[in-house]
């Protein structure tokens, strides 16, 4: 609501720049701007609100980082058919927030809450790696549970841990995939860019992925405050099993595993 309002003000302020014929217009200019222009000319204090509010309105499109030029440049952005959108000036005006480059593995609709939020945490590094828990100050044991060969990190998890790489490496095989195995960020995007596929391969292969962070964060835990140990086949058939399990509701995912043969 504040953003619309102060487009519609600087809808007000582009009349004013355009001389728009109007009486109040005139009067701002005989009697404050006396000539100046409306980025140098000062609005005394006593003036009334709303024309105060017209000129101070500036700073705000004036800061919005997207837009270039001075002052008429940029409203001339928001004009369309010669008028001033005020619909356009809006939308410049809302925050343009960080782009997600894993919000379709996220999003989708098949792969199980859970585990989509284990891994939307790792791709936002907020999962409490020894690395992040260094951050905040907790001290842990900083040496990655499964190997002890390098500190606890995301990236070194997924996938600079030679155990994790052969994983995921079998998973794709599996599922027919021939491809070189990059770091956290780069699978994350290309594993995304498998989610939006309308194939059932596709989606298959995302949520192996997802389902693969997840589970081996629960795995980690157990050897951190359990004493466990990493069964690599037991692990790779319950990640199969689960992805069987939720294909069931979904024919063409179904199709897609029919032509899966054995296990990873
Ligand atoms: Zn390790």
């Amino acid at each position: 609501m504040v953003l619309w309002n102060q487009a519609t003000i600087l809808k007000l302020l582009w009349a004013v720049t355009k001389e728009k014929e109007s009486l109040w217009i005139k009067w701002l200019q005989v009697y404050y701007m006396k000539g100046q222009s409306v980025e140098v000319c000062s609005i005394p204090t006593n003036a009334t609100w709303v024309l105060r509010k017209i000129v101070e309105v500036q700073k705000i499109i004036l800061n919005t980082q997207h837009l270039q030029g001075d002052l008429n440049s940029r409203l001339a952005l928001m004009v369309h058919n010669g008028r001033f959108s005020i619909k356009k000036m809006y939308i410049s005006l809302l925050p343009i927030y960080q782009k997600m480059p894993w919000k379709s593995i996220v999003l989708h609709p098949i792969i199980h809450p859970r585990f989509k939020f284990t891994c939307w945490l790792d791709a936002w590094q907020r999962v409490a790696t020894a690395d992040r828990l260094l951050k905040i100050g907790i001290h842990v044991p900083l040496e990655c549970s499964f190997c002890n060969n390098a500190m606890e990190t995301v990236e070194h998890l997924f996938f600079d841990w030679t155990i994790t790489k052969d994983l995921w490496a079998r998973l794709l095989i599996w599922l027919g995939f021939t491809r070189s195995i990059d770091g956290w960020k780069n699978e994350l995007l290309w594993v995304n860019a498998q989610a939006k596929g309308t194939s059932g391969k596709g989606a298959l292969v995302s949520c192996y992925f997802v389902t693969l962070v997840a589970l081996l964060w629960r795995e980690r835990n157990k050897i951190r405050f359990e004493q466990g140990q990493l069964q690599v086949d037991k692990f790779l058939r319950e990640i199969a099993y689960h992805l069987h399990v939720r294909a069931q509701t979904r024919p063409r995912w179904k199709a897609a595993l029919t032509l899966i043969v054995g296990i990873p």
